[in-house]
């Protein structure tokens, strides 16, 4: 089983901490003689239990927030309803936490339809200047809610993009590729298949930027990754490994399959003029993955192959298998 999120553990305490403070009240307000607050509080401690049970069995911790929110909403505003406008105060932190944990369209529309209740039964009981003030503190409330935490996830896409992208080339760095074969890793232990990966090193690119400069060495490496992109299918993603080393994965074909892509994508870079007239050439290993093996085990197997195509004279695919041939 994987391991519980941040998040869901977060949840999961939540729940436990509410279930255990409340308990006690029901007791004390029935005691009190108050039991309309007792059942209120029973009510909470229920659901909130149930909400435990709910994430502890099913895990799915985005609906566990909807459904966190939308409770929080009605028994604030129920609690409004049965003991007046001093319970309101509720409601502030509680927008802005609704904005916090879930998606700005739910969270507008739970403050919506809330703050449209509290308005209605609060109506016949107040002033007219407190009943405009009530009103437009939340709605406020919930405005500048709603563009604080707008802003503040789109800049979070923003970084984790700028985090998992080579600033070069705009292919993943080696932090995304990590990511991406730990989730192979995890797939393939839960539904062994077939995945292979390519590693590719850019033929004597020592003599590229010698004889052309560096940055027309770099203007290769980032036309050469659009090339790759461009031909290679929509699910296979392309890692910047090292300096002019690249991987591309998963591919998720049998190895006899994933050699065909690795030559097509040697014979269409060899036949490419690149800008300044550069013409550059590829040499590829190919691993497919072994079941229960490490991620630094498959590359390696992978840099085996490729250091054989470099070996026996460079723009061309050696597959691991051929080398495991090779040695015995
Ligand atoms: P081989 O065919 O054996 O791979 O020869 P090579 O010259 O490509 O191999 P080597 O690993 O010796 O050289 C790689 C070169 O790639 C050295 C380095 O200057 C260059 N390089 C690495 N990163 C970059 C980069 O971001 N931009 C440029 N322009 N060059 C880079
Ligand atoms: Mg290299
Ligand atoms: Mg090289």
């Amino acid at each position: 089983m994987m391991e519980r999120s941040v998040l869901e553990k977060m949840l999961l305490i939540f729940s436990a901490f509410t279930v255990i403070i409340i308990s006690p009240f029901v007791y004390l307000r029935w005691l009190d003689g108050d039991l309309v607050m007792a059942i209120i509080d029973a009510t909470i401690v229920i659901v909130t239990a149930a909400f435990f049970v709910f994430v502890y069995i099913s895990r799915k911790v985005n609906t566990a927030k909807l459904l966190l929110c939308s409770f929080l909403a009605v028994t604030i505003v129920t609690t409004v309803a049965i003991r007046g406008q001093s319970h309101l105060f509720w409601l502030y932190p509680s927008i802005i936490a609704f904005f916090y944990m879930i998606p700005a369209r739910p969270a507008g529309l739970i403050c919506f339809v809330a703050i449209a209740v509290i308005a209605s039964t609060l109506w016949p009981t107040i002033s007219l200047l407190e009943f405009l003030t009530i009103n437009f503190s939340l709605f406020l409330t919930a405005v500048f809610s709603y563009v604080i935490f707008d802003n503040y996830s789109k800049t979070n896409s923003k970084l984790v993009l700028l985090a998992s992208i080579d600033p070069l080339t705009l292919s993943g760095n080696r932090r995304a590729l990590d990511i991406k074969l730990a989730k192979i890793l995890v797939d393939q232990k839960r539904v062994p298949s077939k995945v292979s990966l390519l590693l590719l090193d850019v033929d004597y690119f020592k003599k590229i930027n010698d004889s052309y400069g560096h940055a027309n060495g770099d203007t290769v490496l980032v036309e050469l990754v659009a090339l790759i992109q461009k031909h290679s299918r929509s699910l296979d993603d392309l890692y910047r490994y090292g300096g002019e080393e690249f991987i591309l994965l998963p591919l998720t074909v049998n190895l006899a399959e994933a050699k065909r892509v690795a030559e097509k994508l040697c014979v269409l870079i060899a036949g490419t003029i690149f800008p300044n007239d550069i013409s550059v050439t590829v040499s590829i290993g190919v691993a497919q993955y072994r079941a229960g093996e490490t991620a630094e085990a498959w590359i390696c197997r992978a840099d085996a192959a490729l250091y054989l195509a470099k070996d026996s004279g460079r723009n061309r695919v050696v597959v691991e298998a051929e080398v495991a041939e090779n040695d015995s």
